[in-house]
């Protein structure tokens, strides 16, 4: 027998209500020993007072409970949910009560989500998005979640299932049947398998946007020591996180700060500036603002010169001339070159962010018809190695050997929806869900 789960699916602060999720085989037993009343009419609010076990009616709360008997429960199990009332101590007083029935224990990370994968109520795309739902912070994060949950990416992977089950199956008949003097010498799969595959490569270009909305769009400060870049970051995060001060070199390591601006997430990273040193430290610091330049989508490079105009820079890279409050004069050589700004008034940075959110909006632009499949690195990699199956197949003549790499690429569809390897899948992406999920 399986062990019964539960867990708190609501925050464990002090709250009016929360809601306690159980689910397996003993869930209706449990309910009636807890409440020592028959089981509640099936997925219907009811009052009831539960009581610990075997404690001559000691109560534990009095509140509502909804049973959900299987297969009609998120995980296909049998399912109680308790809705009682908030805070630590009735909480404890339920996990007490239940932990002390056998087979019954606290649930691992997403083990309910799990379970509902493994009895074909959900698939894990719809996991994944419920998951990335909880977590969203933003508008767009939220927007992409309830999308995939809705219909998103598991509707195109069945479409491909299908197509590459029926070309197996041509072959399949074809290996069977080439005796037969009556069947074709060879089936036309061609066309079929060159189109599903510029539909695989067309949605794995997509897995940048999911990044870009759910990671944040990465802004790379770069500039001179003393330039104001550590000012401008703490100004625009509001908080004091880098050191500001006047000796060069300080802010030895990058600095991180987000912040959600209309509905996206910018990431900032405040960088060692590039310059020659013999410190160890500040060498390690230098390296790293390097890498982070590579990867950036958009370089801030921040002057107090204006005069200073280099040579070249590269189309992500944005000119900012701060500390314009020092100044009046009219700045001729940078006035249409770069962003003016002044860290110490606040002058000129909600420019900077407006200029960024042009730049999601851009970059984000084609995503905005909803035909258009999202999908996260996770579910990229597998299409990437579906994508890579349906090219060997494509360019393999023996059927024998096309059919296996048409398994492959089966394969690799199913590990997105959960189908196969599910413990091995599972195990990782779950470690990231929340306890009650
Ligand atoms: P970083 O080395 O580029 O990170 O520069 P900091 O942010 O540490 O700033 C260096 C110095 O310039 C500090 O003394 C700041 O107070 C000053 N500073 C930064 N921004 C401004 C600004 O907009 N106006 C003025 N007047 N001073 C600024």
């Amino acid at each position: 027998m399986q062990n019964t789960i539960f867990a708190l699916a609501t925050g464990n602060q002090t709250a009016a209500l929360s809601v306690i999720r159980v689910s397996g085989e003993g869930s209706e037993s449990i309910l009636k020993k807890l409440t020592l009343k028959n089981t509640p009419t099936e997925r219907l609010l009811t009052l009831r007072s539960f009581y610990f076990p075997n404690s001559n009616k000691k109560l534990i709360d009095k509140c509502l409970v909804v049973w959900m008997p299987a297969p009609r429960s998120y995980t296909g199990e049998d399912c109680i949910e308790i809705y009682s009332h908030g805070g630590d101590a009735v909480f404890q007083g339920f996990f007490s009560a239940l932990t002390s029935f056998p087979n019954v224990r606290y649930a691992e990370q997403g083990e309910f989500s799990k379970r509902a994968i493994i009895n074909g109520k959900t698939d894990l795309v719809k996991a994944e998005a419920v998951n990335d739902l909880i977590n969203a912070l933003t508008e767009k994060q939220r927007e992409i979640a309830i999308n995939q949950f809705n219909s998103g990416l598991s509707i195109p992977i069945m479409k491909w299932r299908r197509a590459i089950i029926k070309c197996m199956s041509l072959i399949e008949a074809n290996i069977d049947f080439s005796d037969e003097s009556d069947t074709p010498d060879s089936v036309n799969i061609t066309q079929e398998l060159s189109t599903l595959r510029e539909q695989v490569k067309g949605a794995i270009k997509n897995k940048d946007y999911y990044e870009l909305v759910n990671k944040g769009i990465k802004v790379v400060f770069k500039g001179k020591p003393n330039a104001g870049k550590s000012s401008i970051f703490n100004s625009i995060l509001k908080k004091q996180k880098a050191i500001v001060s006047n000796t060069p070199g300080t802010t030895r390591d990058v600095i991180e700060g987000q912040i959600n601006f209309k509905g996206y997430v910018i990431v900032f990273y405040d960088t060692a500036g590039i310059t020659k040193t013999e410190d160890n430290i500040e060498r390690e610091g230098i390296r790293r603002t390097r890498k982070l330049l590579k990867e950036a989508d958009i370089i801030l490079n921040i002057t107090e010169d204006e005069n200073y105009l280099p040579k070249s820079y590269s189309k992500k890279e944005w000119l900012v001339l701060n500390k314009i409050d020092k100044s009046k004069k009219i700045k001729k050589n940078l006035d249409s070159k770069a962003i003016l700004v002044s860290a110490k008034t606040g002058e000129g940075l909600k420019d900077i962010l407006l200029k960024i959110h042009k730049e999601i909006i851009k970059k984000t632009k084609r995503f905005n018809d909803p035909k258009n499949i999202i999908l996260n690195l996770r579910q990229a990699k597998e299409l990437e190695e579906a994508e890579l199956s349906l090219t060997k197949a494509l360019e393999e003549k023996s059927e024998e050997i096309i059919s296996e790499h048409l398994r492959q690429a089966n394969r690799s569809l199913e590990r997105i929806i959960g189908n196969i390897d599910v413990e091995d899948v599972l195990g990782n992406i779950f470690s990231k869900f929340c306890i009650g999920k």
